[in-house]
């Protein structure tokens, strides 16, 4: 079976293709979200992610929190509207570190859940996991994950499952 590694942003967003992609190719789901603040929220999306792993028995990698390197990443970008520059920023910096690690630990795809968000637009997010691909020789698997019913199926498993749903995007300037 062929191996992907799932860049997974938190449980709401990706229970739907986690449950979907487990059956087609050996999973395993990347946590690396250092753009999460404070780390107390950093840590609730996370055991999220992980209790929905072990309930289905898929691998989970659990990276670092850079917090250091996302915000060295994000300096001059603060005041930036969400869906800004610093949006886009934040989307390179977690795909390239899931594509660097694809790469190193040779899986043949990588992809994201970072599409299944509202205010995410596919046509932005997929052009850096693109170039990314191009640019490591690993294929991205491209996917827009609001459509096809997905977003739905999400919803109905994370009030089924009883997930937390965070209210906010993840980093200190998108708290309202
Ligand atoms: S609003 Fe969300 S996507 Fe934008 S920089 Fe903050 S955490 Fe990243």
């Amino acid at each position: 079976m062929k191996k992907l590694l799932l860049h997974t942003c938190c449980a709401p967003c990706s229970i739907a293709i986690i449950d979907e992609m487990k059956n087609q190719f050996q999973l395993t789901v990347f946590f690396y979200n250092p753009n999460i603040f404070p780390e107390d929220e950093y840590l609730k999306r996370k055991a999220e992610v992980i209790k929905i792993c072990q309930e289905w028995g898929v691998s989970m990698i659990d990276m670092d929190y850079e917090t250091d390197k996302w915000n060295q990443s994000v300096i001059g970008l603060e005041t930036e509207p969400e869906s800004g520059v610093r949006c886009l920023t934040c989307f390179q910096f977690r795909l390239t570190r899931t594509a660097e690690y694809a790469k190193q630990n040779n899986f043949g795809y990588f992809a994201t859940s970072l599409t299944m968000g509202r205010n995410k637009k596919a046509e932005v997010i997929n052009p850096i996991g693109l170039a990314l691909a191009e640019k490591l020789g690993v294929i991205f698997y491209a996917e827009d994950w609001k459509k096809n019913g997905r977003q739905e199926k999400g919803r109905q498993l994370t009030v089924e499952k009883k997930i937390y749903r965070q209210s906010y995007c993840g980093c200190l300037f998108s708290i309202k």
